[in-house]
């Protein structure tokens, strides 16, 4: 954000803003190559993927998925781990059958997935959806299923770079940008050649992955300041030693976190162990009354957007890729601070 404060003007002696530029412009046809080449840098995206700079969000790709991937008598496997997950299962109906594979459940008090042997794989499916990480739930899937011929399709809006990743395990990644890339009003698509030129011929144009890949994305003006910024966070995820770095601090920042959580009696994670999100830590006050007394001093205390999504309540720290270490270690002595004095 600082050097695009910088250049927001005057972008590299043009006179003029990267938002001014035509996006078939050589200036910014320059930016979005730079772009993508810097993210298959990042996650060493195999030649066989293209990657796509769309529009519609995460949800966008709810829908255009089943359309590009399947014909209207298939069947698609859907595992559901969490509200994403479940949301991108409802939209799909709209397009195919679907198979739900297997859905969280409460044993004994936690939250977590049934085991592998469980899930009711169909081998026929048009695909297998998941979400690798539940934004809202705070449940995280870190072990890629391995699903055969069918190809693999995963919901990375929370999770993409925050760790390394094996492409070649997947068919298609989605993730809308505003987590862990950039702004929002742009998401990326990551998908195989081989699953392109399927679309059914009602999807719309802007949708229809063959399209936007044989134009670069730039079939429709594609949102030119928002790639330009996520071309800056790529850059800036280099410059701090790439996934492997992030990993590591998302490690770091994720287990400070549950370590103050699970070593307290004031407060409660409710997923199991395994499937706890590294991005996303959901976590409440054993006493529901306290909750806004916590969040009021939190605001205080410059701990700002800790309140749980309006679907489940508690509290929930989105410790993204741009959050750092210091941000997590402040918000712990919060906690404990807190639960000294109100506990
Ligand atoms: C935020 C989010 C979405 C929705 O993204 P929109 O861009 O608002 O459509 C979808 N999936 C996951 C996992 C998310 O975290």
């Amino acid at each position: 954000m600082e050097q695009a404060k910088e250049e927001l003007l005057d972008w590299q002696g043009h006179g003029c803003s990267v938002m001014e530029l035509s996006h078939r412009s050589k200036a910014f046809i320059e930016v979005a190559e730079q772009a993508e080449a810097d993210l298959r840098d990042l996650l060493s995206i195999p030649e066989q993927y293209r990657v796509l700079f769309t529009h519609g969000g995460g949800r966008g790709q709810f829908s255009a998925v089943p359309m590009n991937l399947s014909k209207e008598s298939a069947s698609a496997d859907y595992l559901v781990s969490g509200s994403w997950s479940s949301a991108a299962l409802t939209e799909a109906r709209k397009y195919l059958q679907v198979n739900q594979v297997a859905e969280a459940t409460i044993v004994d008090g936690v939250k977590r997935m049934p085991d592998r042997g469980d899930w009711q794989c169909d081998p026929k499916a048009a695909y297998f959806h998941y979400c690798p990480n539940e934004t809202v739930d705070g449940i995280a899937i870190e072990q890629i299923p391995d699903t055969g011929d069918v190809p693999l399709v995963a919901d990375m809006s929370s999770t993409i770079l925050s760790s390394p990743l094996d492409i070649s395990r997947f068919g298609l990644i989605y993730a809308g940008a505003q987590k862990n890339i950039g702004p929002s009003g742009l998401s990326v698509v990551i998908v195989k050649d081989e699953l392109l030129g399927q679309a059914r011929k009602q999807t719309p144009s802007i949708f229809d992955y063959q399209l936007q890949a044989s134009q670069g994305s730039m079939f429709n003006t594609p949102a030119t300041f928002a790639w330009y910024l996520a071309g800056l966070v790529f850059k800036w995820l280099k410059a701090q030693g790439g996934v492997e770095e992030m990993q590591r601090r998302n490690a770091d920042k994720s287990s400070l976190l549950y370590g103050c959580i699970d070593s307290s009696d004031f407060y409660l994670n409710a997923i199991h162990r395994d499937y706890r999100s590294k991005m996303n830590v959901p976590f409440q006050l054993h006493n529901p009354e306290l909750d806004k007394a916590f969040l009021q001093q939190a605001e205080e205390a410059g701990l700002t957007a800790l309140a749980g999504h309006r679907s489940v309540g508690g509290m929930r720290a989105s410790i993204y890729n741009a959050m750092p270490v210091a941000g997590v270690q402040a918000l712990v002595e919060f906690m404990q601070d807190f639960e000294r004095k109100m506990g």
